[in-house]
């Protein structure tokens, strides 16, 4: 099995952190170079079983500035090629207008959407239900699996549930 998973979540979720914990269990390509005008390759994972590349989405997060209150076409056409999305928001601060906005931009995708809530770690398991409840109206995630990248908790689960859409 092989394809390509786009992540998109605002600055400071652990992004980088998830792919430091999945790449870092195989050797693979870790780059920040431009792949294309477009999209940055985060990295790519290769086991026996599967390899995905994982795509940075830089176009989705909320801008400041005056241009970029809009979701610019190129992210979302990247979005709409991947075979699964991964929405990575943190457990820790909660539901937030830039989760939001993000969460505008995928309704406008078909890409099968995984939630992914990260820094569990920082959390206590009461108040995980009561979260996913408060997500789940924001979208119909094909899956939600929260996990800590940090930590590497639950990272194992994301990858099988990832392979499902490969
Ligand atoms: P990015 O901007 O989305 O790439 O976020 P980073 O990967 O740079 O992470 C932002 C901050 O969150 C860093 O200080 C990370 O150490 C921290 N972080 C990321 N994942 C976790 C986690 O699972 N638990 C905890 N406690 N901190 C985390
Ligand atoms: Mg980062």
């Amino acid at each position: 099995k092989s394809g390509f998973v786009a992540i998109v979540g605002r600055p400071n979720v652990g992004k980088s952190t998830l792919m430091n914990q999945i790449i870092g269990q195989k050797i693979a390509i870790m780059s920040d170079k431009p792949q294309t005008t477009r999209n940055k390759i985060h990295g790519v994972y290769t086991s026996e079983e599967m390899q995905i590349v994982f795509l940075d989405t830089p176009g989705i997060h909320k801008r400041q500035s005056k241009l970029g209150d809009f979701m610019n076409s190129t992210a979302l056409n990247t979005l709409g090629e991947v075979e699964a999305v991964l929405f990575l928001v943190d457990a820790a601060e909660g539901l937030g207008g830039g989760d939001r906005f993000i969460a505008e931009r995928l309704k406008e995708v078909r890409t099968p959407v995984i939630l992914v809530l990260n820094k569990i770690d920082r959390i206590v398991p009461e108040q995980l239900l009561p979260m996913i409840d408060e997500y789940r109206k924001l979208h119909d995630f094909a899956e939600i699996i929260p996990i800590s990248a940090k930590m590497g908790n639950n990272v194992d689960t994301l990858l099988e549930q990832i392979s499902k859409y490969l």
